[in-house]
């Protein structure tokens, strides 16, 4: 690691982490250099949801590369983006009752966020845009000002104005309905709080520490955004793409946001891509009033379509994740009551959150976890949290294996505690 001590910015993180050298990965296995072998639950912090190298996207972008089709062509007309487009449209949006158009935004999820609150300030006419406490919606000072992190925050070096923060649900206990909170300061001209343009919700949160949303908070939410005149914005930029066990993260709340971030796993195979759905009558942009040159490439956009006609045409994969996120959370619940019932197992789906309450455990449960095996990631805001987002095409004996490594690893965790 010495090599990249010299060589890279001191902004590197997951190396420091993972001190090794990854060289080959399959499925969701990770190799080392060295020949060791790794199960990785942290699936490229959500981009891997159909796992490392799959073979069969592989075969589809590999043949389109062998054939010259277009892969950078900027936003002119392809194949390969009207055969994504409508096999998305079909298998996924008609298929739940949902009309989006397409916006194809650069290739990380803060640009798409950043368009997402272009337009909705663009169509409203204000400026104000209403965010959730430990909300994370990417690095770009827009981006950035609708995030919570007081860390990153730091970093961003200016300002970040036009944001208010209002307190997620469960913030405040679970005696509190924050959505009252949230009705009343935006229903009230006096409240002191701006009209907003948008109200930007993650249904839960992956950074901000598996913090799940109910159903009913979540209706309530959409509902405020409407009442209040502004544009009803889900970012699915980590739970999307069948992490919570539907291909949205909020099916199960019946939600029909204005604007849909998408990006992470969208292209199936970790290739960068990301869109926004809008709903047409939100579509106020003038022709290129918003671009990126890497805007819906399409090698990512072959491997997208890919993972839907592969993954997405019947029920199976949905159930198939609902019913290894209930084996995992049982597991977890059950390690959590084992070792003193000091812990809390949250989640939705194949996302799921043990949440150690302390960063100490944490941070020395997942340095355990590495050395024998395991790639796991903290979050939460004081990283007290242990995130599990294994690939939702896992087979359940390296799922079995994996959580076995997390549970001697936090037994060992503490032991040492209490000898300490
Ligand atoms: C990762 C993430 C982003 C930012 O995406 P980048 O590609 O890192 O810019 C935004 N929102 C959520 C919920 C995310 O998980």
């Amino acid at each position: 690691m010495k090599a990249f001590e010299a060589l890279e910015s001191n902004v590197r993180i997951y190396s420091r982490s993972f001190p090794t050298f990854f060289s080959l990965a399959r499925g969701s296995i990770l190799l080392t250099d060295g020949g060791r072998k790794l199960i990785d639950f942290l699936s490229g912090a959500g981009a891997l949801n159909y796992g490392h190298n799959n073979h069969q996207l592989k075969a589809a972008i590999t043949e389109y590369l062998a054939s010259d089709a277009v892969v950078h062509g900027l936003d002119m007309a392809t194949p390969a983006k009207f055969e994504f487009m409508e096999t998305f449209s079909s298998v996924i949006l008609q298929e739940r009752g949902l009309k989006y158009r397409f916006q194809f935004t650069g290739p990380t999820g803060a640009n798409a966020i950043e368009a997402a609150l272009k337009l909705s300030r663009k169509v409203t006419g204000r400026q104000n845009i209403i965010s959730f406490t430990h909300g994370y919606h990417g690095l770009s000072l827009g981006a950035l000002a609708v995030s919570g992190s007081g860390f990153h925050r730091a970093a961003g070096g200016a300002s970040l104005p036009n944001v208010t923060f209002a307190p997620y649900d469960g913030y405040l206990g679970p005696a509190v309905d924050t959505a009252d909170y949230v009705r009343k300061i935006l229903l009230d001209k006096s409240s002191g709080i701006d009209s907003p343009a948008a109200i930007l919700v993650e249904t839960v949160q992956g950074e901000g520490g598996i913090n799940v949303a109910r159903k009913e908070w979540l209706q309530s939410i959409q509902a405020i955004a409407k009442e209040a005149g502004a544009l009803f914005i889900v970012d699915d930029i980590q739970m999307g793409c069948g992490r919570t066990g539907e291909f949205f993260s909020f099916e199960f709340a019946a939600l029909s946001p204005d604007i849909v971030v998408l990006s992470k796993s969208l292209s199936g195979y970790g290739l960068p891509l990301s869109m926004l759905l809008i709903k047409k009558d939100v579509d106020a942009w003038q022709p290129g009033e918003h671009t990126s040159t890497f805007r819906g490439n399409n090698l990512a956009l072959v491997s997208a379509t890919a993972a839907i006609d592969m993954y997405w045409r019947n029920q199976n994969f949905s159930l198939g994740i609902q019913r290894m996120g209930e084996f995992m959370r049982r597991r977890l619940e059950a390690i959590s009551s084992r070792y003193g019932n000091n812990f809390a197992v949250r989640g939705r789906g194949m996302a799921l959150g043990f949440d150690c309450q302390i960063a100490k455990i944490a941070a020395a449960t997942v340095r355990k976890a590495f050395e024998k095996g395991l790639i796991v990631e903290r979050c939460g805001p004081v990283d007290q949290v242990i995130k599990f987002l294994p690939a939702l095409t896992i087979d359940s004996e390296t799922l079995s294996r994996g959580l076995e490594i997390f549970e001697d690893s936090l037994a060992e965790t503490l032991n040492q505690v209490r000898t300490e």
